[in-house]
């Protein structure tokens, strides 16, 4: 790897942007590793170089693939946090320190497993980019991973499908978690993935593409009649999610082979609508399996349509349907959005919701057991969105109730929750919500306070903080709120 293919990849994502200090940078760190060595024999400066190309490839900004150059040199060399802030001013320096606080993680069970999760969590929390130079890096260690002990090699594949993966997926960078599974597939079960490699690459790929083309030769004229601009193409499967399939519904690789997954990509989101109409009339879409992610996005931000058809000879056929936007976005999911930012010059960027909370979380709880429970609880489960009779969409976890509704609407509105209509219908204030579920809160005025017995189905910290927080005010107290009449006495 060479610097000076960092810094046109860095422009092609960044069309005019002065990259100067990624020389400055290559030349401090390339001069600060110049005795080591990596384990492959390669001069050490490769792996800084390597991680700051990967993230070039998820279209980080200039602080970060600098930091990326940068971000093992207080750890390993002579040269100094102080140095780099010197010489590259704070931003770089705090972004450096976030990584060299991540440490050298190693895999020793579940404590030290715990401890990890918080500290990327944390790091996520004060910094997201700190976290694309930690994958990065990562994955480029795994490409060197053969050289280790195998005990070595399993410890940290096992890690990264643990940690790394999971975040990666929950920040929307599917890029860097589908690389990352494949190699720590490869590295704890080699014989099931050469075997599955040589199925899906070998015997399976003219079969494939003859498909591909049956499919084509009757879609596109119709895509042509309809004045629509598309690409179409075949959706490249990971091997790890194969096996991950196989293992969960105990089907044979035949099965989840043969469901065969294309994608199209339209300019616009009308003729994403559009490309959905034509598939639907020329095949027969199979029940309960359309999903409409562009009016309902997922939690990390991911648009599409999804759909599937019963194809030519009867075949499975999965369609995805986005534009390019989308696309670009499913690929790099969060770290697109710095991209956007400093692209334009205007910040595009807002943390996620569940981001927020870690922050939150964060300041009130001190142990890590407690706070990775926490986190399980509150952000590892998978959301849903609800609206409101107004139409804002709330972001709840799943299985959240209509009191959780209530209290993300307003402390007031679920303070004098009363009842729930839910679709129209008269619902439950304990039953469980779904996505895209119309929820409307009764209220009832008088209501002094909320019902502690709530706090056996709230799901949100937010709802159940606040009805918690009445029963800590002392009866008095409670009553004087809320009969004014007496506090006056
Ligand atoms: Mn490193």
């Amino acid at each position: 790897m060479k610097i000076e293919r960092i810094i046109k990849k860095f422009q092609e994502n960044h069309p005019g942007e002065d990259a100067s200090i990624l020389s400055l940078a290559f030349d401090f760190a390339r001069d600060a590793h110049k005795d080591q060595i990596r384990k492959n024999g390669e001069p050490y400066i490769q792996h800084p170089l390597h991680t700051a190309y990967l993230l070039t490839e998820i279209k980080a900004d200039l602080a970060t693939v600098t930091a990326g150059l940068l971000h093992d040199v207080p750890e390993d060399t002579d040269k100094t946090l102080e140095d780099i802030k010197i010489l590259f001013g704070s931003e770089i320096a705090t972004l450096v320190e976030g990584v060299t606080k991540l440490g050298k993680i190693k895999y020793r069970g579940i404590e030290r497993y715990r401890e990890n999760l918080k500290k990327m969590f944390l790091a996520m929390a004060s910094d997201l980019r700190v976290i694309f130079i930690k994958f990065c890096d990562r994955l480029n260690n795994l490409r060197t991973l053969e050289i280790l002990p195998p005990e070595k090699q399993k410890r940290i594949a096992q890690e990264t499908l643990e940690i790394y993966a999971p975040i990666a997926g929950l920040l929307g960078i599917w890029r860097l978690k589908w690389q990352m599974e494949d190699i720590c597939f490869k590295a704890l079960f080699p014989e099931k993935y050469h075997e599955l490699e040589y199925k899906y690459e070998v015997e399976k790929k003219v079969e494939r593409n003859r498909f591909f083309y049956k499919i084509k030769s009757i879609l596109t004229p119709k895509l042509e009649e309809a004045e629509l601009k598309y690409t179409i193409e075949v959706r490249f499967k990971h091997l790890y999610s194969i096996y991950l399939k196989m293992q969960e519904k105990d089907r044979k690789f035949d099965e989840i082979y043969d469901v065969f997954a294309l994608r199209i990509i339209v300019p616009t989101v009308d003729d994403c609508y559009k490309t959905l109409g034509i598939i639907h009339t020329l095949w027969k879409p199979k029940p309960n399996r359309f999903k409409d992610y562009i009016a309902v996005p997922k939690p990390n931000g991911y648009q599409s349509l999804h759909t599937t058809i019963f194809g030519p000879e009867g075949k499975t056929t999965e369609f995805q349907i986005r534009t390019q936007e989308m696309h670009e976005e499913s690929i790099y999911g969060l770290s697109a959005h710095w991209y956007y930012k400093n692209q334009r010059g205007q910040s595009i960027y807002k943390a996620p919701t569940w981001v927020e909370e870690i922050i939150e979380i964060q300041k009130e709880i001190t142990t890590t057991s407690e706070f990775v429970k926490k986190i399980k609880l509150d952000i590892f489960r998978d959301r849903i969105f609800v609206f409101s009779p107004k139409g804002d969409v709330f972001e709840l976890p799943e299985g959240a109730t209509p009191i959780d509704f209530a209290y993300a609407v307003h402390t007031n509105i679920g303070n004098k929750a009363a009842g729930v209509i839910v679709n129209d219908k008269l619902g439950k204030l304990d039953q469980e919500l779904k996505n895209g579920d119309f929820v409307e809160i009764i209220t009832e005025k008088k209501r002094p306070y909320p019902n502690r017995d709530w706090l056996k189905f709230a799901k949100t910290k937010r709802a159940r903080d606040r009805i918690r927080q009445f029963g800590k005010k002392s009866t008095l107290e409670n009553i004087k709120r809320f009969l004014p009449g007496i506090k006056n006495k």
